[in-house]
């Protein structure tokens, strides 16, 4: 499955968050060292960000492995945010390829990034599609189960909920339709929201910052695994983890 991460705190390279850490996102794409399913993340990759002072963050999407993208070297070099959302992406079975179904997704003030893979897409996910209103459905960002997570979830965002309340909601009405492998993250530049459900996910905090990432990208102490089936809300200040189920 693909690698992602997201990072509130004091502005930083994107090249600090990314490639320097020597097990890091950007070595991930070929060589995860945690990664269960599929090998490497080769179909492309994301890095979205926020700069100081505008609420809608910048995106840089390539359909392409990220060592093999110059443009992005430069970039990560140069530009420094306190708000990061980047993944790299191993496409699964019958979904799309091309820029445009790499995360991180946006909308607005948001952030959007899936790990995981909805079986019987897309064949017998109409029951779950339904759930969406037909013009939503017309807009999804790209033919592939991920595009689907994440108009279902902007779909609640839109309503009013919370980061954590869109996730959780999205991960229990997919549930219902598909035995799925969902570890999502979603950021509005200033909280995130991540679940744990099928797939691993870590966090660390430092002062001031917090950082939540499929797999620790080095060996210092800090890391903490958060356990299967959990919802994680993170701020600068803090993170909670919660279980969360099919129920509550
Ligand atoms: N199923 C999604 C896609 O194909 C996510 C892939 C993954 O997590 N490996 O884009």
């Amino acid at each position: 499955m693909c690698r992602q991460l997201a990072y509130l705190g004091p502005p930083m390279a994107l090249r600090e968050l990314v490639v320097d850490p020597p097990s890091g996102l950007y070595r991930q794409s070929w060589a995860p060292r945690l990664q269960q399913h599929g090998t490497m993340n080769v179909d492309g990759f994301g890095i979205g960000w926020y700069a100081e002072g505008d609420p809608v963050p910048a995106r840089y999407r390539r359909a392409g492995p990220v060592w093999a993208d110059e443009g992005f070297a430069d970039l990560a070099r140069v530009v420094r945010s306190g708000a990061v959302l980047a993944a790299v992406r191993s496409a699964t079975h019958g979904c799309a390829a091309g820029e445009q179904a790499a995360a991180p997704f946006a909308a607005g003030p948001w952030l959007f990034a899936h790990n995981g893979v909805l079986p019987g897409w897309p064949e017998r996910l109409g029951g779950l599609a339904a759930q969406l209103p037909p013009a939503e459905l017309l807009s999804l960002t790209a033919r592939t189960d991920s595009a689907l997570v994440w108009a279902l979830a902007l779909n609640r965002l839109r309503a009013g909920a919370e980061l954590g309340e869109a996730l959780a909601d999205t991960v229990r009405e997919v549930a219902k339709h598909t035995d799925a492998r969902l570890n999502l993250l979603l950021t509005d530049g200033s909280s995130l929201a991540a679940t744990a459900w099928g797939d691993d996910l870590h966090h660390r905090s430092g002062p001031g910052s917090v950082l939540v990432a499929s797999e620790p990208g080095d060996d210092a102490p800090g890391w903490r695994r958060v356990p299967d089936r959990s919802l994680l809300l993170a701020t600068s200040e803090g993170v909670t983890v919660l279980p969360l189920d099919r129920t509550n």
